[in-house]
C-alpha cells in the first residue's frame, strides 16, 4: 500500500473499468479522488467525488480544473476509446476522435491542471498501452494514439521535471474490463477464446484492472520519486514472449 493521505488525485475516465479501479485504489490508500468522466458513475466512496469532464474539450477541461481547486498531487490520464476499422474504411472523423480523446486528452488535461499541480511532489501517470509498442489488426488510430502517449510521457517528464512534476506511463496488456469482455462474450467459442488468451500470457491469465491500479499507485507515490519518463508494461509477459508456430510450441 502507498500512503496518499492528504493528497488530492484526479482520475479521468474513472467512472468504470481501469479508471474506476485506479480511483478505488488511490482512495483506499488515503487520497481524496476526483473522478472526471462523461457521465456520473453514481456509486462513489466517501473519499471520491465526480466532476463532469470531456477530455476532448478545452472549455470542459478548464471548467473541470476550476472545480478541482488547487493542490492536486496526482493526475491520472486514463480516459480512452478504441474502435476497429481498416485504413480503407476508417474515416478522418474517427481518426481525429481517437487522437482527441487518447492523445490530445492527456496533454490538454495536464495543461489545464498545470498551475494546480503540486510543485516539488506532483505526479502524472498516463495510461498508454502495449498497442503503443505493437499493434493488433485494424487498430491504426488506436496504436498511433497510444504510441503518441508514450512519447508525450517522455516529453512531459523532460519539460515538467524542473517544476518537480514526474510523468510516467503504464502500458497495460489484456485487462479484463467490460470493453474486453464484450469481445469474448459475443463468440460462440467463448471457452476456447478464454483458453487461447490465457496461453498468450506466460503468467497464465489475463490482467485485472487492480493490476494496473497497483502500478499507477506505485508510480504516483513517493517510492517512485526518482522514476520519471518511463513506460511500465503490465501485461503478464505477453509482449516479451516470442511467437513460434503452434506445432513447435512446447506450451501448446
Ligand atoms: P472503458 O471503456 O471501460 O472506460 C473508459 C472510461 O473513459 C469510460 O468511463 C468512458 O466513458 C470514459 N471516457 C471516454 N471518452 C471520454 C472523454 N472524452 N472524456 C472523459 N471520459 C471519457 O475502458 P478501459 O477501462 O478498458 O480503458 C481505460 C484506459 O486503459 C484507456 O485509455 C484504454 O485505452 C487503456 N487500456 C485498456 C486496456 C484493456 O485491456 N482494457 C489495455 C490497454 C490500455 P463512457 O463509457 O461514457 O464512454
Amino acid at each position: 500500500m502507498s500512503d496518499f493521505t492528504g493528497t488530492t488525485a484526479v482520475v479521468t475516465g474513472g467512472a468504470q473499468g481501469i479508471g474506476r479501479a485506479i480511483a478505488d485504489r488511490l482512495a483506499a490508500d488515503g487520497a481524496d479522488v476526483i473522478i472526471g468522466d462523461l457521465r456520473d458513475p453514481g456509486d462513489l466512496g466517501d473519499r471520491q467525488r465526480y466532476v463532469e469532464l470531456d477530455v476532448r474539450s478545452e472549455s470542459s477541461a478548464n471548467a473541470f480544473a476550476g472545480a478541482c481547486g488547487d493542490g492536486i498531487g496526482v493526475l491520472v490520464n486514463n480516459a480512452g476509446i478504441m474502435f476497429e476499422a481498416s485504413i480503407a474504411e476508417q474515416t478522418t472523423e474517427q481518426w481525429d476522435m481517437a487522437m482527441a480523446v487518447n492523445l490530445r486528452g492527456p496533454w490538454l488535461m495536464t495543461k489545464a491542471l498545470l498551475s494546480r499541480l503540486s510543485k516539488r511532489s506532483g505526479a502524472v501517470v498516463n495510461i498508454g498501452s502495449i498497442e503503443g509498442i505493437g499493434s493488433n489488426p485494424l487498430h491504426t488510430a488506436y496504436s498511433a494514439s497510444k504510441g503518441g502517449v508514450h512519447g508525450l510521457t517522455a516529453a512531459m517528464a523532460v519539460d515538467l521535471g524542473p517544476m518537480g512534476i514526474r510523468c510516467n506511463a503504464v502500458a497495460p496488456g489484456w485487462i479484463d474490463t467490460a470493453l474486453n469482455k464484450a469481445y469474448i462474450e459475443r463468440l460462440d467459442t467463448r471457452d476456447v477464446a478464454l483458453a487461447e488468451l490465457a496461453m498468450l500470457h506466460p503468467v497464465g491469465h489475463v490482467g485485472d484492472p487492480a493490476d494496473v491500479a497497483a502500478t499507477v499507485a506505485f508510480l504516483a507515490s513517493e517510492d517512485a520519486r526518482f522514476v520519471s519518463g518511463q513506460v511500465i508494461v503490465v501485461d503478464g509477459a505477453r509482449t516479451v514472449k516470442l511467437s513460434l508456430p503452434p506445432i513447435l510450441s512446447p506450451q501448446r
